[in-house]
């Protein structure tokens, strides 16, 4: 709803009208935050500046926090080369990122992270990771890449990252069975009404011999040379790598653009999460928190 606020007699006490996150106004929402950041959120060319960037040979955990009652508690610091040592203790910066991510991301919504932490790999390469805890499979770390986290990739990243935890988790696979009759993935057998599963007969049931086939996840040119022949079916190529990344990497898509009017397989994964009440509604809080984070600061 639209509430003009040059209309408003100022004698009254006016309540601000809760807004609906129907998609229409949603889609506001975004059309202001691309002109707040002056990108687009899906551009290829937001890459970090190397210039200052600090390479490494591999992952460097840096510190990790246990997420308590919404907050960053119990900072855990790896020990360190003192080149990283700044990065490890730039709180500031820390705190900041993870005001983004829990500005975007409704409370309610990210009980399931109950660590968050910090690393880096250098500049680009991987952004963000989430991973189960250990043996707690309703309990998941998120991991950011420090030297990454300037740029605003980081948007698009987290929800990609959350996208993870969504359809991942235990409301949503089965981690004790043995036998499974839908998809089995590292988190279990995935429910039948999962998402994933869904998405998963939707778009890679004709997909998958071609798939186990030609690529090997960790092999970028295998991933490159199966969606180089797909195009039409992938949002880019990193979605190309397995149906997680697909799904993760479609719904960073339907969160940050307009539903597309084409009716290629690719723009089909966008819409797809648009069938969900609950997600149409996910993607307004995720942008409204975004807009609310942008202009605050
Ligand atoms: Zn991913």
């Amino acid at each position: 709803m639209y509430l003009d606020p040059f209309s408003v007699s100022t004698d009254i006490q006016v309540t601000p009208v809760e807004t609906e996150l129907d998609r229409e106004s949603t889609d506001q929402l975004l059309d202001e935050i691309q002109t707040i950041l002056g990108v687009s959120l899906l551009s290829d060319e937001l890459t970090t500046d190397t210039e200052d960037s600090i390479e490494t040979d591999g992952d460097i955990l840096l510190v990790t926090y246990e997420v308590i009652g919404g907050e960053l508690e119990n900072p855990q610091l790896e020990s360190v080369a003192p080149e990283f040592q700044t990065l490890q203790k730039d709180e500031h910066q820390q705190q900041s990122l993870w005001e983004t991510f829990s500005e975007m991301i409704p409370a309610e919504k990210r009980k399931m992270i109950t660590h968050f932490g910090f690393y880096t790999d250098g500049p680009d390469d991987t952004l963000a990771y989430v991973e189960q805890m250990d043996g707690q499979p309703a309990e998941w770390g998120m991991y950011i890449d420090v030297q990454d986290g300037k740029n605003a990739s980081i948007f698009p990243t987290i929800v990609h990252e959350y996208g993870h935890v969504m359809s991942l988790g235990v409301d949503q696979t089965n981690h004790m069975s043995d036998e499974c009759d839908t998809l089995s993935l590292d988190e279990g057998c995935v429910d039948e009404d999962s998402y994933i599963y869904l998405f998963h007969k939707s778009f890679w049931e004709d997909l998958q011999l071609d798939w186990e086939d030609s690529v090997d996840p960790e092999d970028s040119d295998s991933v490159y040379a199966f969606y180089e022949d797909r195009s039409d079916q992938f949002v880019n190529d990193y979605a190309a790598t397995n149906v997680v990344e697909d799904f993760a990497e479609s719904f960073a898509y339907y969160v940050f653009q307009p539903l597309p009017s084409e009716t290629r397989i690719r723009e089909e994964k966008i819409a797809f999460f648009d069938q969900f009440p609950e997600l149409i509604t996910l993607r307004g809080e995720i942008l409204l928190g975004l807009r609310d984070f942008l202009i605050q600061d």
